[in-house]
């Protein structure tokens, strides 16, 4: 199959979050399953000649090739992609986000024609890209080129739409009569991502939980009804994880490596953490690490209800994260009330973070909602129990089999569970068979790419 994959941020070019990470390695994996890919994305102010092999195609076009021969095509515009920060910077979003991403979207619809790439399917992600679906069914309606060109849509996040004033609609370059309900107004406002989802032929989510989820007024942030009326093409692929990155057997970044065959060097992590991040050399007492965005979707309000209960209890604390600055506040205020509990690390560290999913015991992921997440799944494959709420992705990757899930989102919820997972830490027998089961879970992209190819062969049967 031929596959335009058109995301706004792409591993190793350009990363904001998890996006990023599957629009670079989904890529590989289709390639690996003998597709012909390429994917398109702007050419921001870091990616330069020094920093990757670049090739020049045109005044404003180059790219860059990933896997075996994946070409990354980046659209250049001065005006709009030269600049820090992907989206906004310190002062807030771009001012002119509307206008960037229409003109990211319009001219990757018109280079596929100038490199005669004609695409079986175009794959959009976020709301960034959703003007492609979009503009293919209006602009381009009527071009032969795309006549057998299906579109799908990947939602990672609902929570962002792309809301911009009414007064910025004819920036779009499209027909007043698609500012409607049926098209991309919403509660008089324009929503790039409702425009997407309305004009795409199936739409897409990081887990299958989410993708209900979505359809309800809890999760659906305004788009539930969008989301209901096309129920019937609204499906949710799990993301995979990079084993080549996260490995204990290969982790260069560990004080010991282990693997299934000699899971008792975990330990040596785990003492390793502890000298880290100072906390006294106490094997028997369970150890949680977080690695999060410090923010209210990853649980941070009933965690923080819950901490002065949490620090009481005969445990260990490691955190590394950073976010909103009343969870920096309370957290700060607490390492200092409990410093032999709590280890708290206000920042983005890669090292640390792979340190942390080496040495801890578990694995404290309880966020309010969550699309697919990668926590879970990376601390599965470390031997570090998962304990998360049944939510998105989570509920989808982790059970009692594997790890800690409750049910209900409260702290008290949240303390009950940590206290169960305390008792069965005390079971070293039981533990270890835990650890080892954990280890097992395969989350790749090769299995994830085979469901994305069900769902293009879907779409080109309609
Ligand atoms: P998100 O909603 O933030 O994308 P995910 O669980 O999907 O959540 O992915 C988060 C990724 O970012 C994980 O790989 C996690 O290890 C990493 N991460 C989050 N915060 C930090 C940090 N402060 N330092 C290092 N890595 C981090």
């Amino acid at each position: 199959m031929k596959i335009l994959l058109a995301a706004s941020e792409v591993v190793p070019f350009a990363k904001t979050g998890g996006l990023a990470d599957v629009a670079g390695a989904l890529p590989l994996a289709l390639e690996g399953a003998g597709n012909e890919i390429i994917v398109t994305m702007p050419r921001y102010k870091n990616i330069t000649d020094s920093a990757f092999k670049i090739v020049r195609v045109k005044e404003d076009i180059s790219y860059s090739v990933i896997g075996k021969n994946i070409k990354v095509y980046f659209i250049e515009n001065a005006k709009y992609f030269d600049r820090e920060g992907l989206y906004g910077d310190k002062n807030g979003d771009h001012k002119d986000n509307l206008e960037r991403f229409s003109y990211y979207c319009k001219r990757t619809l018109e280079l596929l024609k100038e490199i005669n790439f004609k695409p079986d399917i175009i794959h959009v992600h976020d709301w960034q890209a959703c003007l492609i679906p979009v503009y293919l069914k209006t602009l381009f309606a009527r071009d032969n080129f795309y006549k057998n060109t299906r579109t799908i849509l990947t939602i990672h996040n609902i929570g962002y739409q792309g809301l911009f004033p009414k007064e910025e609609f004819p920036k779009l370059g499209l027909d007043w009569s698609l500012f409607n309900i049926e098209g991309l107004e919403f509660y008089g406002k324009i929503n790039i991502l409702k425009g997407g989802m309305e004009f795409c032929n199936i739409i897409n989510t990081v887990s299958p939980t989410y993708s209900k989820e979505i359809q309800t007024k809890e999760f659906g942030f305004g788009l539930e009804g969008v989301l209901n009326k096309r129920r019937d093409s609204v499906f949710g692929i799990l993301n995979g994880l990079d084993y080549s990155i996260w490995n204990p057997e290969t982790d260069k970044f560990i004080a010991k490596n282990y693997s299934l065959k000699n899971t008792e060097d975990k330990t040596k992590s785990k003492e390793g953490l502890q000298k880290t991040c100072k906390l006294p050399l106490e094997r028997d007492v369970p150890l949680f690490g977080i690695v999060s965005r410090l923010a209210e979707q990853k649980g941070l309000d009933i965690l923080a209800e819950a901490i002065d209960s949490i620090c009481n209890l005969d445990l260990q604390l490691v955190i590394l994260g950073t976010g909103d600055v009343k969870y920096h506040l309370l957290l700060e205020e607490k390492v200092k009330k409990y410093p032999k509990v709590i280890s708290l690390h206000l920042k983005f560290d890669d090292v640390l973070a792979h340190n942390i999913y080496a040495g801890s015991d578990i694995f404290l992921m309880p966020s309010k909602y969550e699309p697919c997440g990668l926590g879970q799944l990376i601390s599965l494959r470390y031997g570090t129990i998962p304990l998360v709420f049944k939510t998105g992705g989570l509920a989808d990757t982790v059970s009692k089999d594997n790890g800690f899930i409750f049910g209900s989102y409260s702290s008290e919820d949240l303390l009950e569970t940590i206290k169960k997972s305390m008792k069965a830490f005390q079971d070293k027998g039981k533990w270890n068979s835990l650890i080892r089961k954990a280890m097992q879970y395969n989350f790749s992209w090769e299995e994830s790419a085979r469901k994305y190819l069900e769902l293009y062969a879907l779409a080109k049967s309609q």
